[in-house]
Parts: C-alpha cells; structure tokens; sequence
C-alpha cells in the first residue's frame, strides 16, 4: 500500500456497484486510482465489501473506450456479440467528437422526421448520476418526442415500485436499512443480501447478535440464512401461496393490527375474503413449510413490537412480482408494522443508481418524482417548465422496446433507432436471441460507454464516455440518501463525460439548452432537477451535498431528511394504504419431460450484473472467472456428475456451456447461473414473458435440461 505521502491526492466518493450506497475514498497517484478506503457514511460507516474495496481498476483497463467510433460502411449488423473488445477496427473506424457526434445525432434526428416521435427510443442507466438521468430522459422527451424512455429498473424493482405506487403511494422504502438495530423481527424474502447487498448483510448479522430475530424466506438457502431464527425454503414460484398464508394466520388467530386499520387501510375485507383459501394447512405441500412453521412465524412478525420486512428480486422478477409485493405490502398493514422505527418496508434496490434514475424520471410511465405523464396538471406544469411541447401518453418499456424494434414496418410505433447510455441489454435482456435481433434490426444505434459492450457491437456511432471515479454528480442509495461523488482522475484519451455528451446530441438536434460552470454544468442541471422534484428533494440543494449525504423527502433548508415515513399518512389520495387481494398465478413456463429443471438467475457477490465492469477488475476476475451452474448435491449425484463438470444448459430459447459447481443451499430440481458471463449469458435462456403490471420479465422462473458435453 502506498502511504499518503506518496500519493497525489484522496478523492470522496460513494462506491459505483450496489444500492447500499457505500461511501468510500479513492486514491490517487498519477491519475490512477492506486486503492480504496471505506469513509463513515451512513451507510456503511467505513465498511466495504470485495467490490466496493478491490473492484476499481477496471478503468484503467486496456479495454476502455479512447475515441469516438464509427461503424465501417463495409461491416454489416449482426448478432456477433463474442468478438474480442480489443479487435473493434473489424467493424469500426475512429473518428473525431465532431463527426461521431453529427451522425449519430442527424440520425436519430432524421428517424425521428421520417417516422415520428415514437419511432426513437432511449435507454438511460442506473449506473450514472442523478444529473444524467435527468438530463436523458429530457433529451428523449424533449428531443426525441415521445416517452420511450426507460432503464433496467423495469428488470429489477419495476413489479416493486408499480405494487408499492398502488399500495402506500410511494416507490421507495419505509424505513432505512440502519433500522435493524430497532427491529425486534426482520424478515428477508428473495434476496441474497450476503452476495447483493453485503455491507447491508453484515448490518443485519450484527443485529441478530445483539437478539434481532431474522427470519429468511427464499427457494434457496443462502449465506444469510445460517443467521436464521427460521428459514423458509419455500418451493420456487410460491411466494403468493406463502404470503397469503401467513396473511391467513394474521386473521384467523385474530393477531390483526384493528386500531391501525381503522386509522389507516382501506380493502382490508377484500384480502381477508381473498385469503380465505390459503389456510397455512391448505398451503404447507403447495409451498414445501410446514403450516405449524408459517403460522409461528405470521405469529411472531404480527406481535414483534417492530418488524421490518426486506426483499430483492427473487420476489420481483416474476409475473407474479406485483402481486408478490402487493401481499408482502397487505401482511406489513395488517400488522399496523410501518410507521415507527424498526417496522417497515424496503426493496432492496440493485444498482448504485436505480432509486436516483427512477426518480429522475428516467421511466416511460412519469416525469420526474413519479408524476404520470398522463396526467393533465403535471403534463401542463412540464410543458411549461421546459417550453415545449410534450407527449401525454406512457412509453413503452425496456422489453416492449426491444418487441417494437422487430416489429413489421406497417406499425406506426416501431422502433427504429435508439440511444443507449451505459446499459448493456445485449446482456441484460431475456431471451438474447431476441433482442440481439432487434438491436442489429435498429437503423441507426448510437451507444454511449465506456467499453465495447456487447450491445455496442450493434452500434452505428459508439462515444466513449467516462467511468464513475472521471465525473462529478449525485445518486441516490436505497436508503433515499443523496450522495455526492467526486472526480478522482481524467478520463482516458478522448474519451468524455455523459454530462457534455448529452448536452452535445441535444444541440445537434436542435435543442436549445446552455448549461454553465464547472463540470458541464452539473450543479444547474441537479438545482433545474430539484425544481422538478420538489416533494423530494426541494431541501437539499447543491451547496448541501457538499457537507454530506442528505435522506428524501427533504423539504426546505431546514428539515433534516426524513429516514423514516408514513408515521402519520401514506401518500396515497386519501392518505390511506389501498390493500389490493392476490391470488395463485403459476410461472409461465413450467419444468416437463424436456426441459425438467427450473433455472434460477442472478447475481454473485464478486461481480456485477453483465459483468462489463467487475470482469475487467483484476481481483474480482481472479476470485471468480468462470461462469458456474450450482445444483445440490442431490441433484449432481442424481446425474451421475461432480463440481467441475463441463455441461450445456439449454431452454427452449437457447444453449450455454457451463461449469457445474456444488452448492447445497440449492433446492431440489433446480440450477442456479449468474448472468455476468458473456461467454455463457444466462439470458440466452431466460423467458421473456413479462408481469402484465409492472411488465418485469421472469428471470427467476424457466425451463432448462442440462446435457453433459
Ligand atoms: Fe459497494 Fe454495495 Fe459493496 Fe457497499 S455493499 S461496497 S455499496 S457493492
């Protein structure tokens, strides 16, 4: 390690992987980022996990991004996506900012004109700032004219967010994680947190040692679940059944929450009539629990003095994941369990960024602080405050998007061309096959990144843009916690901040924005955002994220932040929560003859979503550097195999070739596979049939058979 005297300088920042929101300092020698150090945040107070602490020298990688590029006249689209990122001259030329940036925006500019508004269409990132998801999705509906813009929340929380707008009025959480130090129960459901959210994990491993009681529901067993008071090893896709049963219990033994009911819900009866069926008896074999465990379990949540219920994706990506949330949101009201501290609700949010990009509106649904597009008083309000017409209808959605790119040409709302800031559905999106058709099917594709992801192999203009430590600008944790993280080095050549390059393609498409001072503006853009916001965020201005981290709703200058809310009212029209009943909605595809095993896809704890960040960070990469499928060891002897076993994994959409790996967490009949790995991209096989509410693909449920090679 160095010593401070040999560096250049220490550089505060927050930690660019998950939502937890760690802050940390960079620093700097040479303009390389030599190490990392964990700061006394809120968050995490000097805590980091193997990410946030080691996975930083992907941008110096050899791989980065240098200079404009242009894809050559003689190199036709295809869905090629294995090419090495070093050999990008077989498709693409250099050219300078000046002309990469003229062809890229002249044809979005000229799809637009021949085809109308809807004919464009843009992916934001939860990955960037809270300035440049603002400032993106003004570009598309301002520039691009319609509200075809959206993110990859709609592939993580979108089922979260639509259940909770609907429920408690609000899309973010009640209570912050740090409020497992006041929870008598805390019940962690579809989350691997020890792998997705680590700092948060070890918060709430450090509770149950002071008598937290932690109660783990999820298909697999994970690291958290060894913290356990009970664990819940419910059979897959049967979340509603388990809920509702606990639900069930709450009223049959009359351990409902009747003063807070009364003050506060609405549809009570219709949940009570709708789970009339779901006695936990009725349930135990559909869910695999015994019903004298849920019912212990209903038991303790409803009489714990204060219960927080967290979950992450294994409770969101369903088609079912609305109605997931909408009874996990139905057993916290009827137990009166939010409102006070240490009782709650938390989605776990992924990215660093994906509460911020939400909020600022990068969603085709709202304009920013989840004001709906269609609504008359808030479409006036935006016209007027950006002067200029606007589109009052809902866009479509990421993978609506990628549907519409192949649509035939006599749709009048196919996409034809596309701009793509730091997202990577090449990787990301369900059934690849699919939607690398539709990325190579784009007219004209303009990709802003930082490497030659797999998605920029379909590009007509690639722009190199900077990496999180090379700008300045604020995000938004899952706490609600606005941070401010600072540039710690140049970026790499000519490579650019997402800032500039946004305002450079919104002035050559005739937009007239001027935004001054220092770091292209960042500061007027987040002060133009908070008057967009001004529920949420009218209280923290720019000054104050110099001084530190401030929590939403902040009000004026004055209020200190609200960690926790809904004490008095929810934000719902009549201030009250708006139960809604959930019923048994099976996975759309189930395991048979075929395809007899049920894949389950997800994260790691050493690398992050499509991998084209962790992969390149050389600790993280020698932690893990293979793409592995888990099964137990049922499952391994059953098919007469060992971990270290080459096999194909193959759904009815496509084939990957992995390497087995035991892990004993897993249930019976099911495999596990990460989707960081490009050379094995679990979404080959992935089911893109989506939520019909919060249209959130089914990544956590499809049929898959395993061959051995
Ligand atoms: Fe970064 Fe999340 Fe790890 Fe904290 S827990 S260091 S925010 S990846």
């Amino acid at each position: 390690t160095l010593g401070a005297r040999a560096l250049d300088k220490t550089v505060d920042s927050v930690c660019p992987f998950c939502g937890v929101g760690c802050q940390l300092s960079y620093q700097v020698k040479d303009n390389k980022i030599v190490s990392v150090q964990g700061r006394d945040g809120p968050a995490n107070h000097s805590r980091l996990c193997v990410k946030g602490r080691y996975g930083f020298d992907y941008i110096h990688h050899p791989h980065r991004l240098t200079q404009p590029l242009v894809r050559r006249s003689d190199v036709a689209k295809d869905v090629n996506v294995l090419r090495d990122p070093a050999d990008w001259a077989q498709v693409f030329r250099p050219a300078s900012w000046d002309e990469a940036l003229a062809l890229a925006a002249g044809g979005l500019k000229a799809l637009r004109d021949a085809h109308g508004p809807k004919a464009l269409a843009g992916f934001g990132s939860a990955k960037g700032s809270n300035e440049e998801a603002y400032l993106f999705q003004k570009l598309v509906r301002t520039g691009f004219g319609s509200n075809n813009v959206d993110h990859c929340t709609r592939l993580c929380h979108a089922s979260s967010v639509a259940a909770l707008l609907e429920g408690v009025g609000s899309g973010a959480v009640s209570n912050q994680v740090s409020d497992v130090d006041q929870a008598e129960l805390v019940l962690v459901m579809g989350s691997n947190t020890t792998a997705n959210h680590p700092v948060a994990a070890s918060w709430m491993k450090n509770a149950v040692q002071r008598g937290l009681r932690l109660v783990t529901a999820d298909p697999r067993s994970t690291d958290l679940s060894r913290h356990a008071w009970r664990n819940l090893q419910f059979k897959a896709d049967t979340d509603v059944a388990l809920i509702n049963a606990m639900i069930y219990t709450v009223f049959d033994e009359d351990l409902v929450n009747h003063d807070f009911i009364a003050a506060r819900v609405d549809n009570v009866q219709a949940v009570r009539d709708g789970v009339a069926s779901f006695s936990p008896e009725a349930m135990a074999p559909l869910c695999g629990i015994a019903a004298a465990t849920i019912r212990e379990v209903a038991r303790a949540y409803a009489k714990a003095k204060s219960a927080m219920i967290f979950w992450g994706m294994g409770v969101s990506q369903h088609t079912h994941g609305t109605d997931n949330v909408r009874a996990l949101i139905a057993l916290c009201m009827v137990c009166g369990q939010i409102g006070k501290p240490g009782s709650g609700l938390h989605p776990l949010r992924g990215q660093n960024n994906v509460q911020g990009a939400s909020d600022a509106g990068l969603i085709p649904m709202m304009f920013p602080n989840y004001q709906r597009v269609d609504k008359s008083e808030v479409h006036a309000w935006f016209e007027a405050f950006w002067g200029t017409p606007l589109d009052a209808t809902p866009g479509y959605t990421v993978v609506e998007i990628m549907h519409k790119a192949l649509a035939p040409d006599s749709d009048p709302h196919k996409v034809h061309g596309m701009l793509i800031m730091g997202e990577n559905p090449a990787m990301s999106d369900p059934d690849l096959n699919h939607a690398r058709h539709a990325l190579a099917s784009l007219k004209h594709l303009v990709v802003q990144d930082i490497f030659m992801t797999e998605t920029a192999w379909a590009a007509d203009v690639v722009l190199p843009a900077s990496a999180w430590p090379e700008k300045t600008g604020t995000v938004s944790n899952t706490d609600r916690m606005v941070q401010l993280g600072r540039q710690a080095v140049e970026p790499p050549g000519d490579a650019r901040a997402d800032l500039w390059i946004i305002q450079q393609l919104a002035q050559r498409m005739g937009l007239n924005w001027h935004y001054t001072g220092a770091d292209h503006g960042v500061a007027e853009v987040y002060e133009e955002m908070r008057q967009t916001m001004a529920a949420a965020i009218g209280g923290i201005s720019w000054q104050r994220l110099q001084i530190g981290s401030v929590t939403y709703p902040c009000v004026s200058a004055q209020d200190a932040g609200q960690p926790m809310v809904f004490t008095q009212r929810f934000p719902t029209p009549n201030g009250r929560a708006q139960l809604v009943p959930t019923t048994l909605i099976a996975a759309h595809e189930q395991p048979d003859a075929d395809y007899p095993l049920v894949l389950i896809t997800g994260r790691q704890l050493e690398h992050w979503h499509t991998g084209s960040m962790t992969r390149r960070a050389s600790v993280l990469d020698a932690l893990e550097p293979t793409a592995t499928a888990s099964l137990n060891t049922r499952e391994l002897s059953r098919l007469g195999l060992t971990t270290g076993a080459q096999v194909s994994l193959r759904s009815r959409r496509g084939a990957v070739q992995v390497t087995l790996r035991q892990d004993d967490g897993m249930p019976d009949g099911a495999v596990f596979l990460p989707f960081a790995y490009r050379e094995a991209a679990a979404n080959l096989l992935t089911n893109p049939v989506l939520d019909p509410v919060g249209k959130i693909p089914e990544f956590k449920y499809c049929a898959v058979r395993l061959e051995v090679m």
